[in-house]
C-alpha cells in the first residue's frame, strides 16, 4: 500500500487497487466471473473491500476477511450475506446503524461511533486466508488503527483477535504474555509499553463471529452480540 497513506478516505481510495496476493486475486477475479445463480444478473465487486463507517469512530470492529458472494460482490463489508444481516441488525438495535438492514453500496446506511475493517481484504477461498496473506494484508489495519486511534476494538473471532492482538503489539501497545487469549466477551486493556507513553488505554473486546456457522447453531445469539456491543458503546464513551 501506500506507505504514506494520510487518512481513512485515501485508503480506502488505494486499496480496491491492491493486487499483492496472487492466489486472493485469482479467486476474488473468479467468483466475480461465475457468480452464484441468485446474483447472476449483478456486477459483482471483485476487488478489496475498503472499511466502512465512522472516520470519527470511538469503536473500531474487526472481522476476518470479505465473503466471496457478500462484500466481494457488493463492494461493503459484511453487506449483503447471511452474517450482515445478523451483524447489522444488532448493530441497529444498539444504536451504531442507522437502519437494520445491509444491502449494497449505495443503500443510505449510515455507521455512527463504529467503523469496520478486516484483517483481510480480499475474498479468501473457504474463508481461509494464509498468514502470509494476513501478514501482507496488515498494513491496511495497521494503518486504520493508527489513524482511527479507536477507544476499543471489537474484534468478531479468533482470526482477527489475532491479527489484531500481532498489530497493536508492532504499534507499540503493552500486550501481556502470556498472549491474551480470545473468548466471547474477552476484555483486555491494554496501555502503552512504557511509562513515557501517555496514551489512552485501549480496549480489545471478543466476540464471536457472526458467521452462519455460529448463529445458526445458537453459539452467539442476538442477546449475546447485542451485549457485546452495549458494552463496547460504554467503553467508547457513547453511552
Ligand atoms: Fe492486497 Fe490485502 Fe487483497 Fe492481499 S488481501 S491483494 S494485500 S488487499
Amino acid at each position: 500500500m501506500a506507505a504514506a497513506a494520510p487518512d481513512l478516505a485515501t485508503i480506502d481510495a488505494v486499496l480496491p487497487t491492491c493486487r499483492a496476493c496472487p492466489r486472493l486475486v485469482a479467486w476474488r477475479e473468479e467468483v466475480a466471473v461465475e457468480k452464484r445463480a441468485a446474483f447472476r444478473d449483478e456486477t459483482y465487486w471483485g476487488r478489496p473491500v475498503p472499511g466502512f463507517g465512522d472516520e470519527h469512530a470511538r469503536v473500531m470492529m474487526v472481522g476476518l476477511a470479505p465473503a466471496a458472494h457478500g462484500g466481494n460482490r457488493t463492494g461493503r463489508l459484511f453487506t449483503g450475506d447471511p452474517s450482515g444481516d445478523f451483524l447489522f441488525a444488532a448493530l441497529h438495535r444498539t444504536g451504531f446503524a442507522s437502519q437494520p438492514t445491509s444491502r449494497s453500496r449505495d443503500d443510505g446506511l449510515v455507521l455512527t461511533g463504529l467503523r469496520m475493517a478486516a484483517p483481510v481484504r480480499c475474498a479468501p477461498p473457504a474463508n481461509a486466508p494464509t498468514p502470509s496473506e494476513r501478514h501482507t494484508c496488515g498494513p491496511y489495519l495497521a494503518r486504520e488503527l493508527a489513524i482511527l486511534d479507536p477507544a476499543v476494538v471489537v474484534v468478531l473471532g479468533g482470526f482477527g483477535w489475532k491479527a489484531v492482538r500481532a498489530t497493536l503489539a508492532e504499534q507499540g501497545w503493552h500486550v501481556p504474555r502470556p498472549r491474551p487469549v480470545f473468548g466471547h466477551g474477552a476484555e483486555v486493556v491494554l496501555t502503552g509499553s512504557d511509562a513515557a507513553d501517555a496514551r489512552p488505554p485501549l480496549t480489545l473486546l471478543g466476540c464471536f463471529h457472526v458467521s452462519p456457522h455460529n448463529t445458526h447453531t445458537g453459539r452467539l445469539t442476538p442477546a449475546m452480540l447485542d451485549a457485546v456491543l452495549r458494552r463496547a458503546r460504554v467503553l467508547g464513551g457513547l453511552d
